[in-house]
């Protein structure tokens, strides 16, 4: 399998191998990597398989994406080590499911990515040391941090903001040691950013060290994000045998509904999505009024969604061949204020006793709002956002054993200035 990029619309398209798109995320021209072709699943198979394992139904299609470029039993060890936490389609009522992707070990979906990558790149990678650098805010650093944890010849080393992101997101990545290397900058996650990015643009240093990055639009991350969609579907149709159902996708950057269009595309049955946002409306704005506004994000309490110029808009409008009308055939639209996602996070807690996270919650209200026949996605464990649920419900969600030993473990962590010849000496001492 071969990729191009969204921007490049030549005849004679210019492609990029697996180990390239991985390595550069980005393609030269500024856009995202697409694959040559979208394979397609043969149902029967996935069906069979989605009861045996989440991992042996994930083998057999990324099989279908990457089997030509790596070795069965290698992509088979690689899947497997990255998959060995559950799924599961949870169901409150006959009509109100929820596929719950945050029984991984950072607790929010961004495991089914990073985690796959991690394995993949640890085959790819034939140097001797590649640093993965990164600048996360939160989330993004956790998963990464966990994705890449002791796999081989790789270093990750991850930039976040003194004081600005939660504890239990500092112990994600600060507990785990060996191969990763957490900053403690003192500035914002801006300033992590630009550093980040100066060191990309930096040639002489990337003449002395192999530097690579791992953020959510790279291809190792977004495939495997079509993989749950198919279990989600068949735990579905079982549960309630009709024939397709319609997804709810609390989204921010667009990538985990981005790879559910791909999984569509691939022949699962899903009648459509709902793209549901917080305050940052810009897509459901644009379904609604046909133009694309991106701009400046607000912050919300569903803060993992608070993205204003989504990176996967390119992808989307890929995948529907730049027509409009093609997205609206796949997709509605729905947003949430704040005072929504915490009345409902209040409503869901009395009515099922069942604690939602802020994000997971806009998926339940645009289930009930548009009358969704289907399932929405939960993206997070309640316990991550445990202030904004604790707002809401007076409930403190109970933390997971493995989140309270993380807490209380030692953590370790350098401190820098926001300064890139400080990140680029500690580069190369690293
Ligand atoms: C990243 C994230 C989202 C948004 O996902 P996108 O793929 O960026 O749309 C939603 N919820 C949680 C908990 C997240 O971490």
């Amino acid at each position: 399998m071969r990729y191009f990029s969204t921007r490049d619309t030549k005849n004679d398209k210019s492609f990029f191998s697996l180990k390239e798109a991985a390595i550069k995320g980005l393609a030269p021209d500024g856009g995202l990597f697409m694959p040559e072709y979208i394979p397609q699943a043969d149902m029967k198979i996935v069906e069979d398989l989605y009861k045996k394992s989440y991992s042996e139904m994930a083998l057999y299609l990324a099989g279908l994406f990457f089997g030509d470029d790596i070795e069965p039993q290698k992509l088979e060890k690689a899947v497997k080590s990255a998959y060995d936490f559950p799924i599961r389609l949870n169901s409150l009522d006959e009509n109100t499911n929820t596929l719950e992707l945050f029984h991984g070990p950072t607790y929010a979906f961004k495991d089914f990515g990073a985690r796959f990558m991690g394995q993949i790149m640890g085959i790819l990678n034939d140097s001797d040391e590649v640093i993965v650098l990164t600048a996360t805010s939160g989330d993004t650093g956790s998963a990464v941090a966990n994705g890449f944890y002791n796999v081989k010849g790789v270093k990750v080393v991850v930039l976040y903001p003194a004081d600005k992101i939660s504890p239990l997101q500092e112990s994600q990545m600060t507990t785990l040691h060996e191969n990763i290397y957490p900053l403690k900058v003192n500035g914002t996650f801006d300033d992590c950013q630009r550093m980040v990015k100066s060191m990309f643009a930096d040639e002489n240093l990337r003449k002395k060290i192999n530097i690579t990055s791992a953020n959510s639009i790279n291809i190792l991350r977004w495939i495997p994000q079509a993989f749950y969609y198919f279990y989600g579907v068949y735990a579905w149709r079982e549960l309630t045998g009709e024939e397709a159902p319609e997804v709810v996708v609390p989204s921010g950057n667009y990538g985990n509904l981005t790879a559910g269009m791909l999984a569509r595309k691939m022949g699962l049955p899903i009648k459509g999505f709902v793209a549901a946002s917080n305050a940052n409306d810009v897509i459901p704005e644009f379904l609604k009024s046909a133009e694309y506004h991106p701009r400046a994000s607000v912050q919300t309490v569903a803060n993992a969604m608070d993205v204003g110029a989504p990176s996967n808009y390119e992808r989307m409008m890929s995948l529907c061949n730049n027509q409009i009308e093609e997205l609206r055939k796949e997709m509605r639209g729905f947003s949430a204020s704040d005072e929504k996602i915490i009345e409902t996070i209040k409503a869901v807690d009395e009515k099922y006793n069942y604690l939602s996270c802020p994000h997971s919650a806009v998926g339940y209200a645009a289930t009930k709002e548009l009358g969704v026949e289907g399932f929405w996605l939960s993206t997070a464990h309640a316990a991550k956002f445990g202030e904004v649920t604790e707002k809401a419900t007076g409930k403190k969600p109970e933390l997971p054993e493995k989140m309270k030993k993380m807490l209380a473990a030692e953590k370790v962590f350098t401190k820098i200035e926001a300064d890139n010849e400080e990140l680029k000496k500690y580069l190369l001492g690293v």
